[in-house]
């Protein structure tokens, strides 16, 4: 299964790719956690990236399509993957499409996560993650059982610096005006499905599996 995720930032795209990981042991591709730990190793292109993540704004594409494309040569991508906060933008969807299609390898489907926007900020400003692991937890909605320690591997889990609300109304008008307009995008191209997050995770993965699955 090729797979992309599309959802605004606190939807819970990380959360399902988790899941979707076990189920069917294809590997996750997060845009995010690569810009991420490349600004945490102090890399010229962490160095480059941070002044646009740190402002909630997106990193040039020319620097996430060439992180993309390398990633998804690997051989653990034989089978499959899910891309997690990328695309973003058309032209990076455009990008996409002509790189899989190189490969022989078109998108199975696009998922779209829909959440009520009332939702969002408390996800986001609630939102926690591990340093370890990566595993995900929310302070209201399913908190670590000792407070900052990851319930999975130990490490201590952490709030991400673009999860300040200043920083979430940027990401989330980006999202309005560049990654929304993807839904009508691979609607076009018939391979979206989407599906409203309003209940547990398992309530949504159980959601998930049966669009994927259809
Ligand atoms: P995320 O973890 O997906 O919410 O991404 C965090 C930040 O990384 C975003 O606010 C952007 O600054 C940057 N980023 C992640 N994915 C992309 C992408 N596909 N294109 C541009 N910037 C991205």
């Amino acid at each position: 299964m090729r797979l992309v995720l599309l959802g605004a930032p606190g939807a819970g795209k990380g959360t399902q790719a988790k899941l979707l990981i076990d189920k069917y042991g294809i590997p996750q591709i997060s845009t995010g956690d690569i810009l991420r730990k490349s600004v945490a190793d102090g890399t010229p292109l962490g160095k480059e990236a941070k002044s646009f993540m740190d402002k909630g704004e997106l990193v040039p594409d020319s620097v996430v399509i060439g992180l993309v494309k390398e990633r998804l040569t690997a051989d653990d991508c034989k089978p499959g993957f899910i891309l997690d906060g990328f695309p973003r933008n058309t032209s990076q969807a455009e990008t996409l499409d002509g790189v899989l299609e190189g490969m022989g390898a078109p998108l199975t489907k696009a998922l779209s996560i829909d959440v009520a926007r009332e939702d969002l900020l408390k996800r986001l400003t609630g939102r926690r993650t591990c340093k370890g692991c990566q595993q995900m937890f929310n302070i209201y909605y399913s908190p670590t059982a000792k407070e900052g320690v990851c319930d999975k591997c130990g490490a201590e889990v952490y709030q991400r610096d673009d999860d300040q609300e200043a920083t979430i109304k940027n990401r989330l008008e980006i999202y309005d005006q560049q990654t929304a307009p993807l839904v009508d995008y691979y609607t076009k191209k018939g391979i979206l499905v989407s599906a409203m997050s309003d209940g547990t995770i398992e309530d949504m993965f159980a959601k998930v599996i049966k669009l994927l699955e259809d």
